[in-house]
């Protein structure tokens, strides 16, 4: 029999929007919601989830913050939660450094290869 599978990685972006002054650098900015899974497809079609990670981004400075997994769940359910500061761990590690710059001087990141920050000019 004909059998197609595949493992992707997927990300979703939820429809979350909280005002807040930005902890980092003092601007008002909103919190973006998404999280990151893999995803088993049989015939293209999604079938199984797993390793689900909720993460928030701020829209002012793009600071990144891992998400505490059940305020996420409620966040995908469609509940009105408030992201508390204790909610979140920020990310410090590598790991989205190494796909991602991150300028030192005003904290515009990218996925791009550019050499200097598009924002600010500083080099990378
Ligand atoms: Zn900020």
């Amino acid at each position: 029999m004909f059998f197609m599978m595949g493992i992707m990685d997927g990300r979703k972006d939820f429809d979350y929007n909280q005002q807040i002054i930005c902890s980092d650098c003092g601007r008002y900015g909103r919190y973006q919601v998404f999280m990151t899974y893999m995803v088993l497809s049989i015939f293209f079609i999604p079938c199984l989830k797993w390793n689900k990670k909720y993460y928030v981004q701020t829209s002012c400075c793009n600071t990144r913050y891992e998400l505490d997994p059940e305020i996420g769940k409620r966040i995908a359910r469609g509940e009105a939660v408030e992201i508390l500061p204790e909610h979140l761990t920020r990310i410090n590690t590598n790991s989205w450094e190494r796909c991602s710059k991150r300028c030192q001087h005003c904290g515009f990141e990218t996925f791009e290869d550019f050499e200097f920050c598009p924002k600010c000019g500083n080099r990378f």
